[in-house]
C-alpha cells in the first residue's frame, strides 16, 4: 500500500474521527502527512508521533490561522520539496437545532467552519499547486448536502455549498492539472454521530440498504483512491458513500 509515495499532505481536522482514518491511510499509502487540530492537542500529538506524522494547531475559519498553517507547512524542515500535493478539507461541526430555535451564531460558525474553512485552505494551497501544475483537492461534504435534513439547515447548507465550491475550484483549476472533488459520506461513527440515541441509530440502520452505519476508514479508503494517480481523470465530482441510502 504505498500508492502516495512521496507526495506531501494536508488534512484538516485529523485528531479525530473520519479526519484521524484519513491521516491513518494517506500516512500508509507513503505520503508524509501534515494534519491540523483545533481543540485536541493530546490526541493530535499521541497521533502524530504514533504515525511519524505532523500535527499543527489551526482554526479553519479563521484566515490569518490558515495562511500560517500553510506557510508552517511549506517551510517544514521535512517538507524538503516544499510542495503540497494532497489538501483534504475535512475539518466541520453541527450545531443542530430546528430553525425557529436556530441562532445567528449556529448558522455563522457552521458555515464558517464547514464552507468558509473549505475556501480559505483551498485559496491558500492554489499558489503552490499551481506552481507545482498538480494538486489534488478534497472536500468532505455529507450525503444531506444533497438531501437536506431537519434539524440541519446551517449543515446541509454547508455541505450544498461544498458541492458548488468544489465544482467551481475544479473548472478553475483544471488547466494547471488541479483535481478537485467531494466525498460525501453518510452516516459515519464517530463522536459527530454519538448523540443520536440508540432507538434513533436502530431506525437510522433499518432505513439504510446496507443495513449499517459506516466505519471513518470506508471514507478514508475513497479519499486514498481520489488522492491516488488511479483517479487521474476524476475532477469536480461528488462521490457518495452512503450504503444507498439516499438512493
Ligand atoms: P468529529 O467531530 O469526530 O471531528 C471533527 C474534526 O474537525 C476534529 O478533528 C476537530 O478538531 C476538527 N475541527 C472542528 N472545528 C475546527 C476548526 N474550526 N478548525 C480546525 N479543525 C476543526 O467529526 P467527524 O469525523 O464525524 O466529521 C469529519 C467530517 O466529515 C466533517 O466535515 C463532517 O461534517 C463530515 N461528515 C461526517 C459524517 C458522520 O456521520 N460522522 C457524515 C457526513 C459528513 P479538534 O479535535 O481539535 O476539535
Amino acid at each position: 500500500m504505498t500508492k502516495l509515495s512521496g507526495k506531501i499532505a494536508l488534512i484538516t481536522g485529523g485528531s479525530r474521527g473520519i479526519g484521524e482514518a484519513i491521516v491513518r491511510r494517506l500516512s500508509a499509502e507513503g505520503a508524509t502527512v501534515y494534519f491540523t487540530y483545533n481543540s485536541s492537542p493530546d490526541k493530535a500529538s499521541a497521533l502524530a508521533q504514533e504515525l511519524s506524522a505532523h500535527a499543527v494547531q489551526a482554526d479553519v475559519a479563521n484566515a490569518d490561522s490558515v495562511n500560517n498553517l500553510i506557510k508552517t507547512v511549506l517551510e517544514h524542515p521535512a517538507n524538503t520539496a516544499k510542495r503540497i500535493d494532497i489538501l483534504v478539507n475535512n475539518a466541520g461541526i453541527t450545531k443542530d437545532t430546528l430553525v425557529l430555535r436556530m441562532s445567528e451564531n449556529d448558522w455563522d460558525s457552521v458555515i464558517d467552519t464547514n464552507l468558509k474553512g473549505a475556501f480559505l485552505t483551498s485559496k491558500a494551497v492554489c499558489k503552490p499547486m499551481m506552481s507545482q501544475r498538480a494538486g489534488k483537492i478534497i472536500n468532505i461534504g455529507s450525503i444531506v448536502g444533497i438531501t437536506g435534513n431537519a434539524g440541519q439547515v446551517n449543515y446541509a447548507a454547508s455541505k450544498a455549498g461544498l458541492i458548488g465550491l468544489t465544482k467551481s475550484f475544479a473548472k478553475e483549476l483544471s488547466s494547471r492539472n488541479i483535481l478537485v472533488n467531494c466525498v460525501a459520506p453518510g452516516y459515519i461513527d464517530t463522536d459527530m454521530t454519538a448523540k443520536i440515541s440508540d432507538e434513533q441509530k436502530k431506525a437510522l440502520q433499518s432505513s439504510i440498504p446496507l443495513g449499517r452505519t459506516a466505519q471513518p476508514s470506508e471514507i478514508a479508503s475513497v479519499v486514498a483512491f481520489l488522492a491516488s494517480d488511479d483517479a487521474s481523470y476524476i475532477t469536480a465530482q461528488t462521490i457518495v458513500v452512503d450504503g444507498g441510502l439516499a438512493a
